[in-house]
C-alpha cells in the first residue's frame, strides 16, 4: 500500500495538495488548506526548449500516442521534463525510461479524464501542460497533485496512489477545480457567497483541509446532509472540489446521484457548482 497521505494546500502562496485514500475501503481524504493569497490569473506559458524532455515516450509507443492525441484534441502537452516552470516550493523527480510502462498507464488515465472537458473549456482555463512526475512534494511533503494556474500547468504524481484507480482520477478533477478557481477568481480557495447558505442551519466548516488528516474523513460515505465525505466538511473549497470530483469520476458519480436523490442540499450544491463553473464552459 502506498503512503496514504498527499495533500493540497496553499500556504503563504505555496500550494500543497493533500489527500488520503485507502483503496479497498473506498476511503479518501484530500486536503487543501489554502492560507494566504491565491494565485495569479493564468497566462499562456512560455515555450520550452526542445531538448529537455527525458526519453520516456521514445521507449513506449503508447505514451507517444497519448501525447500526440492530447495535444491534438485538448491542446495540452504531457511533459515530464526538468525545466517546467514551477513554484520554488515544489519538488519532483522526473520518471526514468525504465518506468515508461507506469507512465503510459497513468497518461492513459489522464487522457480519459481530461477528455471530460471540452476543448473550449480547457482553452478558457489556459491549461496547456500536464506535468507527470514522481516524488512530487510541496514544502517537503508528498503530494498527488499541484495545480499551478500561473504557469498553466497541472502537476501530477503518477506513482502516488497507483494502486487505486479511482483515487488517481479523483485527484485530477479535485485539483483541477482548485486550478479553475484560481483562473476565475485569482483565488484557489475561492468561497462562493451563495454556497454557505445551502448548508443546513448552524453548520460550520472545519479548519481547512490541511488540518483534516483523519483517514475516516476520506470515506465517500455521505456522512451528513449535504456532504459526500467528512473531508468536504473541512472547508468550503474542499466541499466544492469533492463534489466536482465525484461528479466526474465514473463509479463515484453513481454514488453522488444516489445521495442527491434523497438529499436536496447536496442536489442544490451540485447545481450551484455547475453555475460556478459555467463561465469556463465546464459542464
Ligand atoms: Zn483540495
Amino acid at each position: 500500500m502506498q503512503a496514504k497521505v498527499n495533500r493540497c494546500s496553499i500556504k503563504n502562496g505555496a500550494l500543497e495538495s493533500s489527500r488520503e485514500r485507502f483503496c479497498k475501503l473506498q476511503v479518501l481524504a484530500l486536503g487543501l488548506a489554502l492560507v494566504g493569497s491565491g494565485c495569479q490569473s493564468a497566462v499562456p506559458p512560455a515555450s520550452l526548449a526542445p531538448s529537455a524532455q527525458p526519453a520516456v515516450a521514445e521507449t513506449n509507443p503508447d505514451i507517444a500516442r497519448t501525447q500526440s492525441e492530447m495535444l491534438s484534441k485538448d491542446g495540452i502537452s504531457l511533459v515530464w521534463r526538468t525545466d517546467v516552470p514551477h513554484p520554488g516550493y515544489c519538488a519532483y523527480t522526473v520518471p526514468s525510461s525504465g518506468d515508461a510502462g507506469a507512465v503510459a498507464v497513468f497518461a492513459g488515465k489522464v487522457e480519459e479524464e481530461m477528455g471530460k472537458y471540452s476543448r473550449s473549456a480547457l482553452t478558457a482555463m489556459h491549461l496547456t501542460r500536464i506535468a507527470i512526475y514522481e516524488n512530487l512534494a510541496v514544502q517537503g511533503q508528498p503530494r498527488a497533485a499541484m495545480p499551478d494556474p500561473d504557469s498553466g500547468t497541472l502537476f501530477l504524481d503518477y506513482k502516488l496512489g497507483d494502486d487505486d484507480d479511482a483515487y488517481q482520477r479523483h485527484v485530477i478533477h479535485h485539483e483541477l477545480f482548485h486550478y479553475m478557481m484560481g483562473v476565475l477568481h485569482n483565488d484557489m480557495q475561492f468561497h462562493d457567497s451563495a454556497w454557505a447558505g445551502l448548508n443546513l442551519p448552524g453548520f460550520q466548516y472545519g479548519n481547512g483541509g490541511v488540518n483534516q488528516r483523519e483517514s475516516s474523513s476520506a470515506v465517500l460515505d455521505h456522512p451528513m446532509t449535504g456532504f459526500v465525505d467528512g473531508y468536504a466538511e473541512s472547508a468550503q473549497e474542499e466541499d466544492m472540489a469533492e463534489i466536482e470530483a465525484c461528479r466526474l469520476v465514473r463509479s463515484e458519480d453513481k454514488l453522488l446521484e444516489g445521495w442527491m436523490a434523497k438529499d436536496s442540499v447536496l442536489r442544490s450544491k451540485y447545481l450551484r457548482l455547475l453555475e460556478i463553473l459555467k463561465p469556463l464552459g465546464v459542464q
